[in-house]
């Protein structure tokens, strides 16, 4: 038998999975082109177009109302776009052109047509745009399918599968096949917040992508084990990592027995409360959330309403936006994060102007103050829908004081105007200007948050999306300890309640730490709560702030990965060695 081949990626979503290999997709390349005679040509639209209307079908079925999970909303969204790009003209005229003065078959044509985009949308150079064309890849490879008389009806597996993804990763190698059966997604490309990624993480499914001759690698059918946290692939796997992901799993069954012991409150040992807030971004997730015992919402990316959007959102379709989400939580505490917009969240039909720097941009607060339509529509549409429920409202990438001073005048305004009561208002600190400033935030503020997705990535200059400069980007950096540190202590010195809502807050690895750094309020991912719950009821406060006081001389990542595995190994035994989606320190 050849030995264990290891393939390095980049992860899209994490998580580890494990099957044999099932190849989808022939790649965008051109196969040989076909001509036809100048008779066939209306042959061929017509076949477009009666293959068109199939996919449209297809699409409309698979946004039918399902079950209440999280993704069946989000597939109404992402079909909903494929519906757009079936029926948009400029599309639709690229390809009857190519047919008919080209005189190329359809299946050539639209191959033609999408490498034009693709190649057109990757050298955009902008990530949002170069993820989108995962979409129009989709939508021709749909059709190109049906083509090939393909029946386009879900396929089963008979065993767990790992898809091996030739071209862009999108939805349908998802949506077309038994998911329960889909261990884990390699693909050759693809991003993390395309479409394809965003619905793989709903139904938890890893992905690896960016592999490179993955033919050359892995022939169909070979046992694949995908360690998506360490972004890498093992080609008939050594059977000692194949038997320790075997005892990870059976943690799965723990985890439902977490769900149901963790819908209540949780205090450490010596009987401190902390809270375990969720974040989420459609009213569905509020569901999962629940279910898994949040203490309520911490984070509600609001600017996720836009994603299946053609314009702007009126005010009363926010409204109904925010209303489900506020009737969903049963009167638990929200925080309504205003709109995020801008970095790589950027709706199509935004008009944004061309950056080269877009997370460094017109981002967030900074369109909102200047775009005081929007900035307007949506804090009525939060009061209106909020009625005398309990929540807030998080002010996104506030820089200055001033600007903050602004945006919070401005919520004053809208309130009066309404004759509806001022909420309670906060920062979510993810500039380092406004963090090593917090002293002077907290006369004003009455909450603040700590965003650590941003600012570990401003305080590094390391961009968060970017695997070559990924070694910067570490949340156990000595001197970023030192900021999380200190504006826990000036938030309490103050008074003021503060979260942490980063995925830094998610990852089990560092409850201990950050407990022991003072930390009492956590937004996180809602699967994970149970988790951190359980971590949580096993830590002393004040042992674990007494722990802390020992990362104070260490200066190296390194020195600081040691010590906490030393410390959670005392505190918890082998607990998160058992966990499926560890992470690395
Ligand atoms: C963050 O930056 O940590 C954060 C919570 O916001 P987002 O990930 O949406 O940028
Ligand atoms: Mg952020």
């Amino acid at each position: 038998m050849k030995k264990e081949d290891k393939l390095v990626g980049i992860t899209i979503v994490p998580g580890k999975g494990i099957g044999s290999a099932y190849f989808i997709g022939k790649g965008v390349e051109l196969p040989s082109k076909v001509s036809i005679s100048r008779q066939d040509v209306g042959d061929q639209i017509m076949l477009f177009n009666a293959v068109r209307e199939q996919a449209k079908r297809e699409y409309k079925a698979l946004s039918a109302p399902g079950p209440s999970t999280p993704a069946p909303a989000l597939q109404t969204a992402i079909t909903g776009i494929y519906e757009q790009i079936l029926d948009d003209p400029s599309f639709i005229g690229q390809v009857v052109e190519t047919i008919s003065t080209k005189l190329f078959d359809l299946e050539t044509s639209i191959r033609l047509v999408l490498n034009d985009f693709v190649s057109r949308f990757n050298a955009s150079g902008t990530p949002y745009l170069k993820e989108r064309s995962g979409d129009i890849v989709e939508v021709c490879e749909k059709l190109i399918s049906y083509l090939h008389q393909d029946d386009g009806r879900k396929k089963t597996f008979l065993e767990p599968v790992v898809l091996i993804v030739l071209r862009m990763f999108t939805p349908s190698d998802i949506l077309s096949y038994d998911k329960s059966k889909i261990q884990a997604v390699v693909s050759a490309s693809g991003g993390r917040t395309s479409h394809a990624a965003i619905l793989a993480r709903a139904y938890s499914i890893p992905v690896v992508s960016d592999i490179r001759d993955l033919q050359k690698h892995i022939y169909p059918g070979e046992q694949i084990f995908v360690d998506a946290d360490k972004a890498t692939v093992y080609v008939r796997p050594n059977p000692a990592i194949v038997s320790k992901f075997a005892k990870q799993k059976t943690f799965h069954n723990e985890l439902e027995k977490l769900k149901v012991k963790w819908r209540r409150p949780v205090y450490t040992r010596d009987g401190i409360q902390i809270e375990v807030l969720a974040n989420v971004s459609l009213p569905e997730d509020v569901d999962e959330a629940n279910e898994c015992g949040a203490d309520g919402i911490g984070l509600v990316r609001t600017e996720y309403l836009l994603s299946n959007m053609k314009k702007f959102p009126s005010e009363e379709i926010q409204y109904q936006y925010y209303e489900k989400i506020f009737e969903k939580l049963d009167n638990k505490h929200c925080v309504m994060r205003l709109m995020d917009i801008g970095g790589d969240k950027v709706p199509e039909f935004f008009d944004m102007p061309p950056e080269y720097n877009p997370f460094m941009g017109w981002r967030a607060i900074r369109i909102l103050l200047e775009r005081k339509d929007l900035f307007e529509a949506q804090v009525a549409a939060i009061m209106k829908a909020a009625k005398k429920r309990s929540y807030s409202i998080m002010l996104p990438m506030v820089t200055t004081l001033q600007e903050w001073q602004d945006a919070k005048a401005f919520i004053v305004h809208v309130a009066d105007k309404l004759g509806l009561k001022v909420p309670h208002c906060g920062v979510l600190f993810e500039v380092p200007l406004a963090i090593l400033e917090m002293n002077t935030f907290m006369k004003e503020i009455d909450f603040a948050a700590i965003g650590t997705n941003d600012l570990i990535q401003y305080l590094s200059a390391a961009d968060r999306n970017n695997s070559k400069v990924n070694y910067l980007y570490n949340p156990i950096e000595p001197a970023f300890l030192r900021i999380i540190k200190n504006a826990i202590t000036i938030s309490r010195d103050n008074g003021k309640p503060l979260s942490i809502c980063g995925e830094m807050a998610g990852n089990a690895l560092h409850t201990a730490l950050l407990v022991g750094l003072g930390l009492q309020r956590f937004s996180v991912i809602p699967r994970t709560i149970p988790i951190l719950k359980e971590i949580i009821s096993k830590i002393s406060f004040a042992e674990a702030a007494e722990s802390v006081l020992h990362i104070d001389p260490l200066d190296s990542t390194e020195e600081v990965s040691k010590w906490l595995k030393t410390l959670n190994k005392r505190i918890l035994g082998d607990f998160l060695e058992k966990l499926p989606f560890t992470t690395e320190v």
